[in-house]
């Protein structure tokens, strides 16, 4: 086994060797444009439409277009630029990531648009009733993330999908949780934001999922490919890497789920030992992710005396080099020293067993050192 272990996954993951054989077999063979009317093109744009089928059947749900983006930021920001350009108001929660939130910011500084922002409660999760309270007769489309990428905390998506009027868009950012057993299914489901390098396929594809024939602007100009939804030539061998790992994501789903449960339920232990307060709400939440802090203890401290053995975050990294407190914590009520004190550690299936003797040596004598 070799050390330090790796336990930011919601950051990104490592990339799965099955996926990276599939995009081998397309990088080494004569592979045409996609647009091209000859056959090297066709027979490119035949792999993109079969990924397209294999992300709609994980998915389980058939009634959407797909548009590959570069990852989940161009899909939100992709929607959310849409979205703006056709209605004056949006409910959006204040526990979104970075690439939500900011698009949102931009549209009200330069284009008027009037926001809602709700609040999570105190476990991070969005109460669906002040989601539908903030509804007005103008509102265009709600905004809220299906799973949390700082606690894991699952959002109300499908009670919110059961009560909103069918006028207003529903947009969800799947980032974190497709591919890992969350049911994204629902009808109500107006547009999805996914991302290849979240579970194990490549970095630099993703996609938004925008309900079938909803004629939305593109962000981007150029040569009209994918019917005019996005310009730009189709990066074919990541497409297919991206099918391939939902495919093994929903195929392994049980036994992913087994192990990262085991695996979280050993860490609470551990953490609960060594006097953690547990902040991600472990009965609604991905099982890969576990956010929690040691009163008394910077974060930062631990992350850097653990380094040698394990990698962990101590926010989203997008707000890496940011020495703000993380939002999302600060929505749940924690104050800004509480919130310096939270760690965010997340794995997947390749995680092995975790150093704890050695964990918890260095834990108790950095906690000597402070005393
Ligand atoms: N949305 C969520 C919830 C995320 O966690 C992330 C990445 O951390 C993103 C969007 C952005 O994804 P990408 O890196 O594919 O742009």
């Amino acid at each position: 086994m070799s050390f330090p272990l790796y336990l930011d996954a919601n950051a990104t993951t490592i990339l799965d060797p099955r996926v990276l054989e599939v995009m081998r077999d397309h990088w080494n063979q004569p592979l045409g444009n996609a647009s091209a009317a000859h056959g090297s093109g066709r027979y490119a744009a035949s792999i993109a439409e079969d990924a397209e089928d294999t992300l709609l059947d994980t998915l389980g749900a058939h009634h959407y277009d797909i548009t590959w983006t570069s990852g989940a930021t161009e899909a939100n920001n992709t929607l959310i630029a849409a979205l703006a350009s056709r209605t004056q108001h949006l409910v959006v929660s204040t526990i979104e990531h970075a690439s939500v939130l900011r698009p949102v910011q931009h549209q009200m500084q330069h284009h008027g648009l009037d926001v809602t922002w709700v609040h999570c409660d105190a476990d991070g999760v969005v109460p669906t009733r002040a989601l539908i309270e903030a509804l007005r007769p103008d509102t265009g489309g709600v905004l809220l993330m299906a799973a949390n990428n700082v606690t894991g905390a699952l959002q109300p998506i499908n009670a919110l999908g059961d009560a909103l009027p069918p006028e207003v868009w529903l947009h969800v950012d799947a980032a974190q949780a497709f591919g890992k057993g969350c049911i994204l299914s629902h009808p109500r489901i107006d547009s999805l934001a996914l991302s290849a390098h979240k579970l194990h396929g490549p970095v630099g594809v993703g996609a938004l999922f925008t309900r079938r024939g909803a004629d939305l602007p593109s962000l981007l100009h150029g040569g009209g490919q994918q019917q005019g939804r996005r310009a730009g030539t189709l990066p074919v061998p990541l497409i297919a890497g991206f099918a391939e790992a939902a495919r093994l994501a929903q195929q392994e789903e049980e036994l992913r789920r087994q192990h990262n449960l085991a695996l979280r339920q050993t860490l609470v232990d551990f953490s609960r030992n060594h006097g953690a307060q547990i902040l991600s709400p472990l009965t609604s939440c991905l099982p890969n992710t576990l956010c929690l802090r040691f009163p008394g203890l910077e974060a930062s401290l631990l992350q850097a005396v653990w380094s040698p053995w394990v990698t962990v975050a101590l926010g989203s990294a997008c707000a890496a080099g940011n020495p703000d407190p993380s939002h999302v914590l600060m929505a749940m009520g924690l104050d800004a020293q509480a919130a310096q004190e939270a760690l965010r550690i997340s794995w997947s299936f390749q995680t092995p067993e975790l150093p704890w003797r050695e964990l918890s040596a260095v834990f108790q004598s950095v906690r000597r050192q402070i005393a």
